[in-house]
């Protein structure tokens, strides 16, 4: 190609790729306007929902929250407005009529007052927070020394729960719930989280005195709400901390205080006789103090059975013992034995702590293992903390 002809094709080239250029920069305006042009589509789109949304809801008749207390014949029953005044209503014809018991939440059509909708019940925040309580990994692997416990547990609310058609063939009730009594620390909770998390049923763990003394007036209720929330999530363990709180033997009736305790061990009482024994939900109630508990709450029909869950002996303080130091890393062979003799009057919770002390002891002089130094001097540590405490009878 001569000179003049290679510059006149350059200069042709420059012009396209120019012209290129302008169209790219003119497609790539386009694409962002276009996207522009989407956002605000879509956040027209939105408006316009919400717009129709508040319409609706100007629009809609506005309904009132009551309970049904009772039905009247076929057609009517009185239900309580959530506000107080009661009323006597029709319910719409599409209405399940024979779910409308007693007690059961409905919504009132503010003009008409007919029965709209049945609402779900409402669970009381309370009660909402002891249903969190989630029985964690707990398994009976990890209880030491109680085998007997287990088992004798295990067949007062294992059996009845999976198979009730047992004892309806036999024809015999089986037990609504049992009482563990025994002394501090020697693995009540941790056996009624064990049944729990072994059956996989719902657990509602209550500390009894946690009921009267923060909810004054409302304790009864509480009572109440807890075994309806039971009943509507079965298969269902209660577990009951520290009941002689509320079901202790009735002295006088001086203060507000003691007529609290009175009326939430009423309705304790009352809630035990009124539900079905060959149903999901099964009572598990735990005290350090069994001598104090009032008979009423032992009789026949409501908690008759009773497991003692007493201290460890050798046997069982090694178990526990070898439990709690098995995930521990472990310098040299570890003589249990010896630091059983040791802990002599130990519960099993002192025993844990015996490992825990051990770890500090090691982390202390910066070694990350435990030795049979450490869990010696661990023991007789825990040994002296505990000479202080006073001891107590149990007897029932
Ligand atoms: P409290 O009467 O004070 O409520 P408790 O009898 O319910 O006491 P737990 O809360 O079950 O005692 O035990 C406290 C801790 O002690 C448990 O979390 C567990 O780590 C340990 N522990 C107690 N007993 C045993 C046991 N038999 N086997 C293994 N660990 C145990």
């Amino acid at each position: 190609m001569s000179a003049p002809a290679l510059a006149q094709f350059d200069s042709r080239k420059i012009d396209a790729l120019t012209a290129y250029r302008a169209k790219q920069r003119e497609h790539e305006n386009f694409s962002e306007k276009l996207k522009n042009l989407r956002f605000s589509l879509r956040d027209l789109e939105k408006e316009y929902e919400k717009t129709e949304e508040d319409i609706k809801a100007v629009q809609s008749v506005g309904q009132i929250i009551g309970e049904v207390l009772k039905q009247l014949d076929d057609e009517r029953f009185i239900v309580k407005a959530s506000s107080g005044p009661r009323y006597v209503v029709s319910f719409r014809p599409t209405l399940p009529v024979d779910k409308l018991k007693a007690g059961t939440r409905v919504s009132l059509d503010m003009t008409t007052l007919t029965i709209m909708r049945i609402l779900p019940r409402e669970v009381d925040p309370l009660v909402y927070n002891m249903s969190l309580e989630d029985p964690g990994g707990a398994s009976f692997a990890g209880i030491g020394g109680l085998g007997e416990q287990v088992r004798e547990l295990r067949e007062m609310i294992e059996l009845p729960l999976m198979n009730p058609e047992l004892f309806q063939r036999v024809g015999i009730k089986p037990p609504k719930g049992v009482l563990l009594y025994g002394p501090p620390g020697t693995g009540k909770t941790l056996l009624a989280r064990a049944v729990a998390a072994t059956l996989s049923t719902n657990f509602l763990k209550v500390v009894s005195s946690a009921i009267v003394d923060k909810y004054i007036g409302e304790s009864a209720r509480i009572v109440r709400e807890m075994f309806a929330y039971a009943k509507e999530h079965e298969p269902c363990i209660i577990f009951m901390d520290e009941i002689d709180a509320i079901g202790g033997r009735r002295f006088s009736e001086g203060t507000s205080a003691d007529r609290e305790i009175q009326r939430t061990l009423m309705e304790l009482l009352n809630q035990m006789d009124g539900f079905d024994t060959l149903g999901r939900t099964k009572l598990i109630m735990a005290t350090n103090r069994p001598d104090t508990l009032d008979p009423a709450l032992l009789r026949p029909g409501r908690l008759d059975r009773k497991i003692e869950i007493p201290l460890p002996n050798d046997q069982a303080r090694l178990e526990i013992l070898k439990i709690h130091a098995a995930p521990v890393n472990k310098g040299g062979e570890i003589d249990y034995e010896a630091i059983v003799k040791l802990s002599d009057g130990f519960n099993g919770a002192d025993l844990r702590n015996v490992v825990t002390e051990a770890g500090m002891f090691a982390i202390r002089e910066d070694r990350d293992y435990v030795t049979q130094e450490d869990l010696s001097k661990a023991a007789r540590k825990v040994g002296d903390a505990k000479k202080h405490e006073s001891k107590l009878e149990y007897n029932i």
